[in-house]
């Protein structure tokens, strides 16, 4: 600290706005008391004086101080509770500063023409009342450091002046005393306002920490994009906005299909890239429509929309980032194709809390990925009856005894070019109790979701390979796995368990599983493929090309076939996009090495169009219809014959 630091006159801190505040707060506070200390000095001095000096000098004028004075005691008072703006600061502090010199002035000049009109303990007590007002009043004025040197240099100028001047050796010893006082007086206040400056800057760095912190709790860093807290947060405040303006609010949950396997096939940040991709893509759109887009994590995407949303609209603005989403996203090392199921759900008709028209607009996003993959579906009234229906049926499904209401019902695989059947599907059926038959179509799925399908997967599986192991051994088993029986090493497990206590062997069975079990979690469907592969299974990929990924990452999969599914069969003789769907899965799937089976062939037209592709192994209701054990023992007795026939 120099001489120069401790006098130098700083204007307030223009820059910071924030220390002025703080500056101008804490000075405001001293400032009742600065006066009340100057007064009440001041009159202990006077009343010595009435006596001897002059009414105007002993009462008048400390009278007119009192009144200066009052009137800033009220206004500084008055001011306690208020922080004025910038500018009004600013004018504030400078007004201090003049009238800190005004003041000084008036006080200095006072006292020493009271001076004379005073004995020698007066005289004492008037340069006991300078140096012991002008230490109070430099020590309450500390935070607007210029007021308080340029009372100091008025009154210990004169005091010095005028005291050393006086010829008494007390008195001029007074002086110098009071001169160092001052200067010590200064270097502290120096010391103490460095301090409160500093305090005021650590407070200001901590709450700009503190409001970084929150922003950064509420953005997703990879995108940018307001994160799921922040969304939900901002769904609850535009719900109740909503309600209370009569406003309709919808909210859209947007899925990737066939993001999964961009990030094992190209690494993570081509799938980072893809991702801030989408939503710069999205963020465009949402920008125009005024909507509030966030990243829920993952390849989740949400947003927000209110005021009067016609439901056509909104589904069309689904629709349209469908297709934005579709267009091929170009990385260095790939082109990569993916596309985006989207649910919408609108309030006030199918919801009446936040939670709930998130749920729905969830439920419709399922149901987009179930029925219309790459699409947008709106909840509607026939989505509640859904819900419903779903509820009892999982209701049953739990209470149910599934050693007894679950069967399973066969249907043939068969070689075209031999004739022969190849082999069957077992397919599950179940006799509920409470509700009767039940498709398989309505309670996987159900079952899928509740998370329960492992407890259908086994006693399904022990009936399927216990009726297999009476067949012809050269009649193979196709078993449908579900995600969940293969998204875990311990549910494979199970399912392997199952296989070998069985004693049917491994290699005449095929487990089916679809692209989406795959797509689920990658590295463990792989996992527990590859498991399955080692005991001896064959892998069928069922479904094949209803699904979006990408058919690499299905390459590096140990898969022994694919079924290619029964919607691309569905009168492929006169549709030319199904057709031409067909022959190239079948060339790819050659292309792999892979056989090929094709499903749900119905008309002998059908049958036609695919045995010119080359195709041989063909399922489908133009053979059979799933059947139960026993009618399939009838089914393969011509067959049979003529296999016991040849071995004879
Ligand atoms: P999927 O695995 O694709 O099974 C083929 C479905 O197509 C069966 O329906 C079968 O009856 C039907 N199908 C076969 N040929 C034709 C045809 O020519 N025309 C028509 N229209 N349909 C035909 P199903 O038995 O109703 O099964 C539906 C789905 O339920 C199955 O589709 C499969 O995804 C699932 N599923 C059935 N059983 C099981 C099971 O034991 N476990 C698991 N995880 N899923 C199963
Ligand atoms: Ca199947
Ligand atoms: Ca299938």
């Amino acid at each position: 600290m120099n001489l120069r630091s401790i006098f130098a006159i700083t204007s307030p801190p223009d820059d910071n706005p924030e220390l002025l505040r703080a500056q101008y707060l804490a000075f405001s506070r001293q400032m009742p008391m600065m006066y009340f200390i100057l007064l009440s000095s001041t009159w202990a001095l006077a009343l010595t004086y009435v006596s001897t000096a002059p009414v105007w000098l002993s009462l008048g004028t400390p009278l007119l101080f009192t009144l200066m004075c009052g009137a800033r005691i009220t206004f500084w008072l008055r001011k306690r509770h208020i922080v004025p703006e910038f500018a009004e600061i600013s004018a504030n502090l400078r007004r201090v500063n003049i009238l800190g010199t005004v003041i000084a002035v008036a006080f200095t000049a006072w006292s020493c023409t009271l001076y004379p009109y005073g004995d020698a303990f007066q005289k004492s007590h008037v340069a006991f009342y300078m140096a012991i007002t002008v230490i109070s009043c430099i020590f309450c004025m500390m935070h607007v450091r210029s007021a308080a040197l340029m009372v100091t240099a008025i009154v210990n100028g004169t005091f010095v002046v005028f005291f050393a001047t006086s010829g008494h050796l007390t008195l001029v010893a007074t002086a110098i005393n009071i001169l160092l006082v001052c200067f010590g007086m200064l270097v502290v206040l120096k010391i103490n306002y460095d301090n409160f400056e500093q305090m005021v800057l650590a407070q200001q760095k901590t709450e700009a920490l503190s409001n970084e912190n929150l922003r950064l709790a509420n953005i997703d860093s990879l995108t940018g994009l307001p994160n799921r807290r922040a969304f939900f947060h901002h769904l609850e405040t535009s719900f109740k906005l909503a309600q209370q303006n009569d406003d309709r609010l919808a909210v859209g949950v947007i899925d990737l299909d066939g993001f999964k396997p961009v990030n094992d096939l190209y690494g993570h940040s081509a799938g980072d890239r893809l991702l801030r991709e989408v939503a710069e893509r999205l963020g465009e759109l949402c920008d125009q429509r005024n909507m509030f887009l966030a990243r829920l994590g993952g390849d989740e995407f949400a947003f927000i929309t209110s005021g009067q949303i016609n439901d056509n609209e909104i589904l069309n603005d689904g629709n349209k980032m469908g297709c934005l989403l579709r267009i091929p996203f170009e990385t260095p090392d790939a082109t990569i194709m993916i596309s985006a199921s989207i649910g919408i759900a609108v309030y006030p008709n199918v919801a009446s809390t936040p939670d709930e028209l998130f749920d729905r607009a969830d439920y419709a996003l399922y149901q987009s990925k179930r029925e219309h993959r790459g699409n947008s579906t709106l909840f509607t009234a026939r989505h509640i009856v859904e819900i419903h229906r779903d509820a009892r049926i999982e209701q049953a499904l739990r209470k149910a005894d599934l050693d007894t209401e679950l069967s399973v019902v066969y249907q043939p695989i068969q070689d075209v070019t031999s004739g022969e059947t190849v082999g069957f599907e077992a397919l599950a059926r179940w006799d509920s109790k409470l509700l009767g038959a039940v498709t398989p179509s309505q309670f996987i799925p159900i079952a899928e979701r509740a998370g329960i399908v492992g407890t259908l997967t086994k006693p399904l599986l022990k009936k399927a390979l216990g009726a297999a192991k009476t067949w012809p051994g050269t009649i193979r088993l196709s078993f449908n796995l579900s995600a969940q029986d293969i998204n875990s090493a311990e549910a494979t497990l199970a399912v392997i368990a199952i296989i070998v206590n069985s004693g049917f062997d491994p290699r005449r069975l095929d487990l089916e599983i679809t692209e989406t079990a795959i797509i689920h979690d990658t590295r463990q469907a792989r996992k527990s493929v590859e498991m399955l592969r080692k005991i001896g299974c064959g892998i069928s990929l069922d479904d094949f090309g209803t699904g979006y990924s990408s058919l690499t990452s299905l390459h590096s999969l140990p898969l022994t076939k694919l079924k290619i599914d029964r919607s691309f069969v569905r009168n492929i003789q006169d549709d030319t996009a199904s057709y031409n769907i067909v022959r190239s899965l079948l060339t790819l799937s050659r292309e792999m090495g892979l056989d090929t089976i094709v499903e749900g062939v119905e008309t002998e037209a059908e049958l036609a169009v695919i045995k010119t592709l080359g195709c041989t192994l063909i399922q489908g209701y133009l053979f059979s219809k799933p059947m139960s054990d026993e009618s399939l023992h009838a089914f393969l007795k011509p067959a049979s014959t003529s296999v016991d026939q040849l071995s004879v």
